[in-house]
């Protein structure tokens, strides 16, 4: 039997519309329950059939998904028509009890009608049914972390219609028992409920392909596809309680329901938080008319991206299978062809994409993630938006696109997060020891090299398994058939993933792009047991339990049994280690490039914490530009100091104390003459000693008594020692100015040092620009009586040596009083660092060591700081000190330096925020310099311009 053609007929062949809803089943008693809604807006978007309602800038309202179909419809490419209900319903529709707005089900009846005549068939019709999909789609992306349900619109009546469009009754069938089984799991809830359970549906097909004694779904006939659906409905019934809905306005309605409700499940919510995707966004609904790549060897459907997106490079990327519908290529239950192939299977076609990608990278101009399906020749656009894609892939992207004169080198620095530079920065695999670990026969086998770097850890079969694992602290390589977004913290909390099939494009490989998480999918050599949780190696002996070590090379593919050394990245190798030429490391050529871009916008300076020259050097290459926090304690802690130290701190004669002090002078002078040579004239703040002493001191008794028989002293005399400095409260007790002011021999010898070193290196040829700091200020008398010592003894320098050098006092504002009084404090300071660790500490009254066990509920499950405070600067809080103590500080010392040298000055957000406050500097650990230079880009840049794939 020839079978029909299922183009889109034209709007002339059509029958009455009045005369197809007639013969619809279309029954008033399948609307929603309504409740008034206060004001007219529009609600739901049309697109399609040549123009659309709503647009690419129309995200908030009808989603991504939904705004770029309206999009594509505009530009004029082939969008099967539908239309989009907006967020606002999502809003009304969990503030009113699940119920719609008045006037919805009128909409939504208009809308379909013109669908229904744009393609000329009648919803619900059983001679020529139109079906429809029925898609999530939030302002953000969330990839497969919200449902869709396709082929709406069967049952037993309208199944009938399809197969006489069709003229193929297995195609029908299997389209019923897909849609079955889509809203039997996502609209009646019919779903494993434990760990190993099967999903149940697959459960009934394998049972179905035993009975049979086939091997493949497609092996399936069509009347096992018709009991298929008559079993699938019977365990629905069975398991749920409820009939399977025949009528399709009432399927429809279920399905846009189970769309608004999917934004509050579990993975979503979980998405949510790790992205930090406000819960009151909602989604919108987009109901679209379907088109089928599942309809012969002719049909089709394909996901690709406009170029690489694991290494950005200027390629046409992507993946299809044919004759298979949509989720079959990202669910990964098969694995697919290369785009490429796409060519040879159907040139037109191919030639077509290639257009489509041209044109849409030229309108968005940007990398594109599109969603295609043929239909017996003919090619559909289901879905476009911004690709996500690697770190390098986005400064490789950014670059390009800059060059080729496609966007402007700001927004190609706008286009970086500044976040995921990390991710430039991370290890690899030491050729070295890969070509030893093959050696020794560990290659198990390869994937496909789905997200960069190297990670080596424990497997873990199960996502909670996962978590648990890495929560003890241990690294976790999450070892999976396939990821689903299920899996979701499992996969956060792992190092990397690791998956049996799937594609490039699959959702392990989505997600893990985006996480940055080393990646490895569809290995299709894994066989995995969730039951017994092991895993054995086509091919081979071993048997793989939960817990045993796998390294996986995210870059090649490979899967190795055991642990493998890594090496650093080719950044760190060329500007740390110095064992790369710039001009053999492409990626860092990438890096360099859009770092020069940065840093032509930025108003910010970037400074780095370094305690050490080493660290100096370091920060240095990173791109700082100075020393913001160099905490002296530190060096106490290396070689022949820390005795000297203890040797002052039980001293119990001031005698004593300057004698020991005497010995720690030139050990402390000597370490900041090799950061000051290190620094090379650019500013180096060094804080005077801020810990409480008794950190310098042994805790239990062995120690103790090895210490007083190496001093000479009795023991009793360590002991009550420690005793005396016990605190209750440390982080609040005798420490920072304190210890300064009560002892001012101690920040007489570190003044002293400073100045000295700052001599020695001015005089043999390298400027020098010490800043002296004084920690844990609170009120102007404490910084004026350290002050006093600083400046006394660098007069004393001075006349003693003959050499002048330029120096500055300052303080840490880091006590909330510091901040309210930051107007008398700066009639004495000459620079303010905000030390926003503590200063989080004593705004918030939190102490960070103790903190965890309700910080993380806090933020995770109450919501009262959308980010940890310690990580991530409380704006409203710690921010608004301070902003008053910028405004105190610049009214008594117009010209004051100021900056940040807490953990927050590597935040991206935080910085921003300091650029906004007008600060002179962030300062962070080297590792995060170029964080902060970037993200003081994106400061100048606006906020509008960060994180380009989020766009
Ligand atoms: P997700 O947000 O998970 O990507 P989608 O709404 O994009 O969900 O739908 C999932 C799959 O179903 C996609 O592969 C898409 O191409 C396919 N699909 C959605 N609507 C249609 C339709 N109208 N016709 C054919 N396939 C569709
Ligand atoms: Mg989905
Ligand atoms: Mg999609």
């Amino acid at each position: 039997m020839a079978r029909r053609s299922m183009k889109q007929k034209s709007p002339q062949k059509q029958r009455p519309i009045a005369q197809r809803r007639d013969r619809t089943k279309a029954a008033a008693h399948a609307a929603p329950a309504v409740k008034p809604r206060p004001k007219q807006a529009r609600v739901v978007f049309a697109f399609g059939g040549g123009r659309a309602d709503g647009n690419a800038k129309m995200k908030n309202l009808l989603g991504g998904k939904g705004a770029n179909l309206a999009e594509m419809a505009g530009l004029g490419l082939p969008v099967p028509p539908g239309f989009t209900i907006s967020t606002d319903v999502c809003t009304y529709f969990y503030e009113h009890g699940n119920t719609y707005p008045t006037g919805l089900d009128r909409d939504v009846t208009r809308q379909l009608a013109r669908v229904e005549e744009l393609v000329g068939r009648g919803f619900g019709d059983p001679q020529n049914p139109l079906l429809v999909s029925v898609r999530s789609g939030a302002r953000a992306s969330m990839p497969g972390m919200m449902d869709t349900i396709l082929n709406l619109g069967l049952n037993d009546e309208t199944v009938q219609g399809l197969i006489e469009q069709s003229g193929d009754r297995r195609f029908a069938y299997d389209c019923y028992r897909r849609f079955v089984q889509m809203y039997g799991d996502i609209a009646l809830g019919l779903k494993p409920e434990t760990k190993t359970e099967n999903d149940p549906f697959e459960a009934i097909i394998e049972k179905k392909k035993h009975e049979r004694g086939v091997r493949l779904d497609t092996e399936l006939t069509a009347d096992d596809l018709r009991e298929l659906v008559t079993e699938f409905k019977a365990a629905v019934q069975q398991r749920r309680g409820v009939e399977f809905p025949d009528d399709p306005r009432e399927q429809l309605w279920g399905a846009i329901g189970a769309v608004f409700g999917s934004w509050n499940n579990p993975r979503a919510i979980a998405y949510r938080k790790l992205n930090n995707i406000p819960d009151d966004w909602g989604t919108a609904v987009s109901v679209q008319a379907m088109v089928f790549g599942n309809m012969g060897a002719d049909s089709g459907t394909g996901v690709a991206f406009t170029r690489d997106p694991a290494t950005g490079a200027n390629d046409f990327y992507g993946e299809f299978l044919m004759n298979a519908q949509g989720e079959d290529v990202v669910a990964g239950i098969r694995t697919p062809l290369p785009i490429k192939d796409l060519e040879r299977e159907n040139p037109k076609i191919y030639a077509q994409l290639l257009k489509i990608r041209r044109t849409l990278e030229r309108h968005y101009r940007e990398m594109m993630d599109i969603e295609f399906t043929i239909q017996q020749g003919t090619l559909y656009m289901l879905q476009c938006r911004v690709g996500k894609r690697t770190a390098v892939a986005s400064v490789r992207t950014a670059v390009d696109m800059a060059r080729e004169r496609l966007i402007t080198h700001s927004e190609a620095v706008s286009r970086v997060e500044p976040e995921r530079l990390n991710e430039l920065l991370r290890p690899v695999f030491a050729p070295a020891e890969k070509s030893r670990a093959i050696s020794e026969n560990r290659l198990l086998a390869r994937g496909l090299n789905a997200g960069p770097g190297a990670a080596t850890g424990r497997v873990a079969f199960h996502a909670d398994d996962a978590e648990e694992m890495a929560a003890r602290g241990e690294a976790v390589i999450l070892t999976r058939i396939e990821t689903s977004p299920e899996d979701i913290r499992g996969m956060n909390a792992a190092r990397g993933i690791l998956t049996a099939r799937g594609g490039m494009t699959s959702h392990a490989a989505l997600v893990a792009r985006q996480m940055g998480k080393v990646c490895v999918a569809g290995c299709e050599a894994l066989l995995i047991d969730y039951e017994s949780a092991t895993m054995r190696m086509a091919g081979r002996q071993e048997v793989i339990r939960q817990g045993d070590y796998l390294s996986i090379d995210g870059f090649t593919g490979e899967v190795f049994l055991g642990e493998v050394a890594n090496t650093p990245s080719e950044i760190v190798q060329v500007l740390i280690d110095r064992t790369l030429e710039p001009e053999k490391a492409p990626v860092y050529q990438l890096y360099a490039q859009i770092m020069k871009w940065a840093d032509r916008v930025r108003r910010l300076g970037v400074r780095a914490n370094a305690d050490q020259p080493d660290q100096c050097t370091q920060a240095v290459a990173f791109g700082a530009e100075g020393v913001g926090l160099c905490r002296t304690e530190h060096m106490f802690f290396g070689e022949g100091k820390i005795g000297p130290m203890r040797e002052m701190i039980l001293s119990e004669t001031v005698e004593q104390r300057r004698a020991a002090l005497a010995k720690l002078l030139p050990l402390q002078r000597a370490d900041f003459e090799g950061i000051f040579r290190e620094m090379n004239g650019r500013p180096v703040t060094i804080r005077t000693i801020d810990p409480p002493l008794h950190e310098f001191l042994p805790h239990d008794e062995a120690e103790q008594r090895a210490l007083a028989a190496e001093m000479g002293i009795p023991f009793e005399r360590v002991r009550d020692r420690v005793a005396a400095l016990h605190e209750v409260n440390p982080m609040l007790g005798f420490r920072g100015c304190r210890l300064g002011i009560v002892y001012p021999e101690i920040t007489e010898m570190q003044a002293r040092a400073i100045f000295e070193a700052a001599v020695a290196v001015k005089q043999a040829g390298t400027p020098v620009e010490p800043e002296v700091m004084i920690p844990l200020v609170g009120h102007v008398k404490e910084l004026k009586l350290q002050e006093e010592i600083v400046r006394r003894v660098a007069a004393e320098v001075v006349r003693d040596t003959g050499v002048r050098f330029k120096y500055l006092v300052g303080t840490m504002i880091e006590v909330p009083r510091g901040a309210i009084s930051a107007d008398e404090i700066g009639s004495v300071a000459e620079f303010f660092s905000f030390g926003t660790n503590d200063l989080t500490q004593t705004t918030l009254g939190v102490s960070r060591d103790d903190a965890a066990r309700f910080l993380v509920p806090y933020v995770d499950k109450f919501d009262i700081y959308p980010k940890d405070p310690f990580q991530s600067l409380d704006q409203a809080g710690v921010g608004a000190l301070m902003q008053i103590a910028v405004e105190k500080g610049r009214a008594a010392r117009p010209k004051i330096k100021m900056g940040i040298c807490g953990e927050h000055g590597g935040d991206p957000d935080s910085v921003i925020f300091c650029d906004r406050l007008g600060l002179d500097y962030v300062s962070c650990s080297p590792f995060r310099v170029p964080i902060a230079r970037l993200a003081a880009a994106h400061a100048v840049l606006g906020a509008a311009g960060s994180g380009g794939e989020n766009a």
